[in-house]
This record gives structure tokens, C-alpha cells and sequence, in this order.
């Protein structure tokens, strides 16, 4: 079979539910070895599909945690004949589901919490890491297959024209490694793009707190939506010229020259002496 093909092990892939299944067992292999399960710990992966990544981890463990939002998907691993008495399946939208909720009723503790894998769909990986970032004191760690260009932009420098508000987000709540990088031919059907694995471990104590995430997330979105303009123009409804310099801003830098303690002075200035703006939900889901 081709792997431009949509049917894979009699399944349909479905474009909306962003399905690309892995087949390369190399690559299985070694994203199964960077995430190292172990038994006894707490496995949550999200769009389990097939199978591909499900069946080796649990080769490895006695249980684990899938989230699934396509019925028949979910219906198969329920049916799955090894599978079916070691998986606990949330048939939900991982977007919309409550982690904290069902990570409060484990046994968490202080040096265990959940470790959250996943090949996802590329419709949503941005948003739902935003998603899981707001549960980053309960996770351990994570381990996503991404588009190629979003690990660069995860893992991005300043300086940099990758580095961008979700290069912010991400290193304020985590380390961030990539792992490997993975053709379109590892998937049927094939994606359009290449693909890389990231690590994702959340800080135990953040190096950069912030009073007020909104602050953090609304200074970097203002900054990268005009990110050709200098910091003094695109930030001049938040702050004066002289308010800038006293925080030891550049006033001609750009916003990909600020490190993240930078923002996080900004943010956290702004939470002291909130400015008289309009204070707009910033969208997780607009690009980041
Ligand atoms: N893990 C499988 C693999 O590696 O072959 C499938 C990966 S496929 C790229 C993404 C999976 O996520 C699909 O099974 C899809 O149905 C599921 N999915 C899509 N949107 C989802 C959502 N909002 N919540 C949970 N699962 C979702």
C-alpha cells in the first residue's frame, strides 16, 4: 500500500481528526526508547489512533491513560485484544478535557507526575500545549511529535526569526529539547511536511515567575504580532519611552532580541502598574 494511502490497518484516516499514523518501526522504536516508560509510572498519551506508540509502551507497563476524540478509534482499543485490559480511554477532546481534574484523582506526588506522550494532530498541537501548560505542576514530562517547524520554534534562541510567543510560553514553563526528526514517509499517509520529537520537561520552581500569566502572554503577543517594529512603537500602548528604558529595555530592539527574563520584567511591571488598556482575552488558538 502506498503511504499516500488514507487506509491504514482498515482504518480511514480522517483529515479533520489531523490522522497521520506512524509505521516506521525504527522511528516507534526510538521515540518509544526517548520516552523511556516505566512501570509503575503515569502514562498519559493523547490521540493513541492505531495503536503505533500505545502498543509498545504498554509492552512496557501495566496501565496507561489514552485520550481519544474519534469514537471508532476508541472503540477499537477497547476491543483490542491486548491492549483493551491495560488502557483507561477518555473518549473526549483533549483540548476541552480537564487534566487537573483527573490528575488530582491519581496518586501524585512531588517527584511523580504524569508523563504525557503523544503523535499529535497537527491541527492542534499548538493549542493544546497551551492547554497543558496550565497543568505544567502536575506533569513530569512530555514527549510530542510535532511539525519540524514547530520543535524549531519550541526550541528556538533570541535572535532568531523562529523565536516567536511560543517560544516564550513554552520555556517559561519548561525545558525544551528535541529529540529526533522524522520524514513523511514514517507516516501513512504521508504529511505534507517534516516532523521532529520534542522532550518538554516542566520547571519544578520557574526560573522567570511571573505575577500574572495574562501580562506574559499579552506583552509577547503584542510584541511578535509587529515584530518588525521596534519595541518602542509596537509596545507603545503598554508603555512610555521612558518606562521601557527604566526596565533596561533597548527602546530600537525587536521583540526577538528580549530574553524571557526581559518579559517577564515587562509582564510582571505591567501587573504592578496595569495600564489603562483594554485588558482582551489573548486566543490560544490564534498562531503563536
Ligand atoms: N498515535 C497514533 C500514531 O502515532 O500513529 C495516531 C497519531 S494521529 C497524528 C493523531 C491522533 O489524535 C488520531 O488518533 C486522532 O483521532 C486523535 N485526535 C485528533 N484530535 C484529537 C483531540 N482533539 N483530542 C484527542 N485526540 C485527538
Amino acid at each position: 500500500m502506498s503511504s499516500n494511502s488514507k487506509k491504514h490497518l482498515g482504518h480511514t484516516a480522517r483529515k479533520r481528526f489531523g490522522q497521520n499514523f506512524l509505521h516506521d518501526q525504527n522511528v516507534i522504536h526510538n521515540i518509544v526508547a526517548a520516552i523511556n516508560p516505566q512501570n509503575g509510572q503515569y502514562l498519559l498519551e493523547i490521540g493513541p489512533g492505531l495503536g503505533a506508540l500505545t502498543e509498545p509502551v504498554a509492552e512496557l507497563v501495566d496501565k496507561l491513560t489514552v485520550v481519544e476524540l474519534d469514537r471508532d478509534l476508541a472503540e477499537r482499543l477497547r476491543h483490542h485484544p491486548f491492549l483493551n485490559h491495560k488502557l483507561t480511554i477518555i473518549e473526549q477532546d483533549a483540548l476541552r478535557f480537564n487534566f487537573r481534574e483527573y490528575f488530582e484523582e491519581l496518586d501524585l506526588t512531588d517527584s511523580q507526575g504524569v508523563r504525557v506522550f503523544g503523535n499529535l494532530p497537527y491541527n492542534i498541537s499548538t493549542p493544546l500545549m497551551f492547554h497543558l501548560f496550565k497543568f505544567h505542576d502536575l506533569v513530569q514530562d512530555m514527549h510530542f511529535m510535532l511539525q519540524k517547524e514547530v520543535v524549531k520554534r519550541l526550541c528556538a534562541a533570541p535572535n532568531s526569526k523562529a523565536y516567536g510567543r511560543l517560544t516564550i510560553m513554552a520555556q517559561y514553563y519548561c525545558q525544551v529539547m528535541p529529540v529526533l526528526e522524522v520524514p513523511p514517509s514514517a507516516f501513512k499517509p504521508a504529511p505534507k511536511v517534516d516532523s521532529a520529537v520534542v522532550r518538554l520537561v516542566p520547571y519544578k520552581q520557574l526560573p522567570h515567575p511571573v505575577k500574572d500569566i495574562y501580562w506574559l502572554n499579552r506583552v509577547t503577543t503584542q510584541a511578535f504580532n509587529q515584530r518588525r517594529k521596534t519595541l518602542r512603537n509596537a509596545l507603545s500602548t503598554l508603555f512610555s519611552a521612558e518606562q521601557l528604558e527604566s526596565l533596561g529595555i533597548d527602546l530600537n530592539a525587536r521583540a526577538e532580541n528580549l530574553a524571557l527574563a526581559d518579559y517577564a520584567r515587562l509582564a510582571n511591571w505591567l501587573y504592578d502598574s496595569p495600564p489603562e488598556v483594554e485588558k482582551v482575552e489573548i486566543d490560544d488558538l490564534e498562531d503563536a
